[in-house]
């Protein structure tokens, strides 16, 4: 079981959350993975960023709030004997955090590595405390720092567990845990190279964390709680009459996921894959209702759209090869920079006849795109400017996701039609061949309006 921000977010929550594992520990043998308190890893990477601006204040205000918010936890939910144990581990975090933006003040600077170091101390404060918070309910429980447990490659800040290793120490070091009845509480968000390295797996890590947990120790199942009731037909938050939806695809929700839908990091489904591991996504602020449940293969369910999601922080890079390059060049050309950089592309549409590659970047992406695929056509642009690379700024992508769109007739007009409705122009559009989304590009300021009116369209 995985618990989010939100849901750790305070003393109360905290309370909510240990009687959730209090009610399943009689029936289930459970591992817990638990992201920081809501909030707190932005203000780790904020404290961090000025304190290497040279801002030497910022962040003793925020090593006063890091150290208030958890002491206050602590002090109203542990006994005495439960604080001595575990209000020095969490002044060992705040006294690293410390030492580490000290350190980014003096040197004006900070690595990747040091921040991952750092942005991730929130997970071991929140362990620390959700793991005492359940002995005091009379649970055995400890809490596990998974830089002992997931073995990540060294791309710090989005590294990759690598499997193998990390079910090897997962189990070994679990092993004699589970064998006492002890449940152990594991820090979301981090792991560690080979070397002990510290690392993140990217923002909203702390569901891959889970999954990555859950399929090391071959889990029946594995449910991540949040602050909404499942997986929505819409991002409740741009479309209230959104819709829970009971069951979807491993598919489906990669998709979804990679498309902006919050409610899950991209990457949770990789890990249970392979072992067909049902994960759950439940509402800690309601337990009692179902959720939805993240299934292999396609579900039950009437034909077409299942959901829409968006991502509102595009840019569309249009390439335009002129005259002396191939269709085929210009392509093959445009993709080996963008793979050698790693930048990904969320849409890609292109125009033979006039030898135009279109392709949406995420926006923090595009700067660093442009720059690269300038060099990639530095002949072509600077000798005759026979090539041109031109960003179109301010793009969102509005993605509707259903398995069984395919062979459903009628669903790109029909969302032309309604985002037509409300005079929305649609830059670009695209669909995949497995027909499992369709993706159009609209203006930033449109995306609400474009979200509700395609939802509104399919009846969800
Ligand atoms: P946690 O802290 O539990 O990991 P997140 O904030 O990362 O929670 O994810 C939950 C949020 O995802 C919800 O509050 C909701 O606003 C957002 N969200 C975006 N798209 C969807 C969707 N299709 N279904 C449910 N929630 C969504
Ligand atoms: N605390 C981390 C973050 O805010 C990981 C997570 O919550 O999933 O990105
Ligand atoms: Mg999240």
């Amino acid at each position: 079981m995985k618990f989010g921000g939100t849901s750790v977010g305070s003393a109360e929550r905290m309370r909510n959350a240990g009687e959730i594992l209090a009610g399943h520990a009689q029936h289930f043998e459970l591992a817990v993975v638990v992201s920081a308190m809501g909030g707190v890893t932005d203000m780790l990477i904020r404290a961090a960023t000025q304190a290497s601006a040279g801002d030497s204040e910022h962040w003793k205000n925020v090593r006063r709030e890091l150290a208030r918010r958890h002491r206050e936890v602590a002090d109203q939910l542990l006994s005495a004997a439960e604080q001595s144990l575990v209000l020095p581990r969490l002044a060992a975090q705040v006294s690293n955090f410390e030492n580490l933006c000290s350190g980014f003040s003096l040197v004006r600077e900070i690595t990747p590595r040091a921040m991952d170091a750092l942005s991730s101390l929130g997970e071991v404060m929140s362990a620390n405390l959700m793991a005492a918070i359940l002995r005091s309910l009379g649970i055995a429980a400890e809490a596990v720092d998974s830089t002992e447990l997931i073995v990540t490659d060294d791309s710090f800040g989005n590294a990759s567990p690598l499997f193998e290793e990390t079910t090897a120490k997962t189990r070994q070091r679990l092993a004699p845990l589970r064998k006492r009845g002890v449940i152990p509480v594991i820090t979301g968000f981090r792991g560690a190279t080979a070397e002990g390295l510290c690392t993140t797996l990217g923002r909203g890590g702390s569901d891959f964390s889970g999954t990555i947990v859950g399929s090391a120790l071959d889990a029946d199942e594995v449910w991540i709680w949040t602050d909404v009731d499942g997986v929505m037909t819409a991002d409740p938050r741009l479309v209230p009459e959104a819709r829970i939806i009971p069951g979807i695809s491993y598919r489906e929700a990669i998709e979804l996921s990679f498309f902006g839908a919050k409610v899950l990091h991209p990457k949770t489904i990789l890990p249970v894959m392979k072992k067909k591991i049902p994960v759950w996504i439940k509402n800690s602020f309601n337990p009692s209702c179902p959720g939805t449940r993240i299934v292999p293969s396609a579900s039950d369910g009437p034909p077409g759209v299942k959901a829409i999601t968006s991502l509102s922080k595009a840019n569309l890079i249009m390439v335009s090869g002129g005259e002396r390059l191939s269709f085929g060049q210009l392509a093959s050309r445009v993709f080996t920079c963008l793979s050698l950089e790693d930048i990904t592309s969320l849409m890609v549409t292109q125009s033979s006849a006039e030898n135009v590659l279109c392709l949406a970047v995420h926006e923090a992406d595009s700067k660093r795109a442009k720059t690269k695929l300038e060099k990639a056509f530095e002949l072509e642009i600077i000798h005759d400017h026979s090539a041109s690379i031109d960003v179109m700024p301010h793009i969102a992508i509005v993605v509707a996701v259903g398995e069984k769109m395919k062979g459903t007739p009628g669903i790109s007009g029909r969302a032309f039609a309604a985002l037509g409705r409300r005079a929305i122009n649609i830059i670009a559009i695209a669909q995949g061949s497995s027909e499992l989304s369709i993706s159009f590009a609209v203006k930033s300021s449109d995306v609400k309006e474009a979200v509700k009116a395609i939802h509104e369209e399919f009846g969800l």
